[in-house]
């Protein structure tokens, strides 16, 4: 198992470094989001390979730019420590090779590809989650390609019945419409309807409902907490997109066992 798990994360924190990469020229609505060399957001100066190692470059440098001095962002090295735990996190989650020093002692491929489903799934989320926090807003670059495949695996995936999935997605669309409409996208816009209809549709719903009560658990807890700690004031905006994808992955991971374990203790 640990062959894998390091592999993983190396290519995790790699695609983590690529997500801030999209983010930045998503945010500067630079062309060409895919390709094109990384460069500091200051001095512009293309970065050497060395520099471009995820996680370690950061403090190797000090987290500031080698050319120019500036300070870097701490959201860069975090969001490439998030792709890392969330490649090997999906991966306990869904091993689709067991290997031993002598070689491959299993290997399915259905497994793979729900594992690559999830990890797609899984890098929109943190993209938006970090997009999110730094710039009040969550890119349809993100939301709109992950609602594609969510449908696509709902029709051909084996792991999601469309019906499900398709009355998901419509609950959500209507819980989070009526507070888009509601608040005039005040304190919830379209950006975080379209996440949550993608939520909906990825889990079905009824693993959406516990989302839901996990989503706005966890927002009333750091809410509050930021409060106590003066973070915020009771009128700052506060991104709601972390904690519907905090809350996403807690269900992912956790929730069949949460729901098992309720029907178990209380019905
Ligand atoms: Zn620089």
């Amino acid at each position: 198992m640990i062959l894998p798990i390091i592999a993983l994360f190396i290519f995790g924190t790699m695609f983590g470094s690529f997500l801030s990469v999209i983010n930045y020229r998503i945010r500067k609505n630079e062309k060409g989001i895919f390709f094109g060399r990384s460069k500091c957001p200051y001095c512009h100066k293309n970065l050497k390979a060395y520099q471009l190692i995820p996680i370690i470059s950061y403090f190797v440098g000090g987290g500031k730019c080698m050319f120019c001095k500036k300070k870097i962002s701490i959201t860069y090295p975090l969001l490439e420590l998030a792709g890392g735990l969330t490649l090997v996190s999906l991966f306990i989650y869904e091993p689709f090779i067991k290997l031993t020093f002598s070689g491959i002692q299993y290997f399915a491929l259905p497994s793979l590809l729900y594992f690559l489903y999830l990890s797609f799934i899984g890098f929109c989320f943190i993209g938006i989650f970090f997009y999110d926090i730094q710039y009040l807003e969550i890119p349809e670059i993100y939301t709109f390609p992950a609602i594609a495949l969510v449908f696509l695996w709902g029709i051909f995936g084996t792991t999601l019945s469309l019906y499900d999935s398709a009355i998901g997605g419509a609950l959500a669309g209507i819980f989070f419409g009526i507070q888009v409409l509601i608040s005039k996208e005040k304190w919830l816009g379209a950006g975080d309807l379209q996440l949550g209809i993608l939520i909906g549709l990825f889990f079905g719903w009824k693993l959406f409902l516990l989302a839901l009560f996990i989503i706005y658990f966890i927002g009333l807890i750091i809410t509050l907490i930021l409060m106590a700690t003066k973070k915020v004031k009771r009128t700052s905006k506060i991104p709601f997109a972390p904690f519907l994808i905090m809350g996403s992955f807690i269900t992912l991971f956790f929730g069949k066992s949460i729901l098992n374990f309720y029907i178990n203790t209380f019905l």
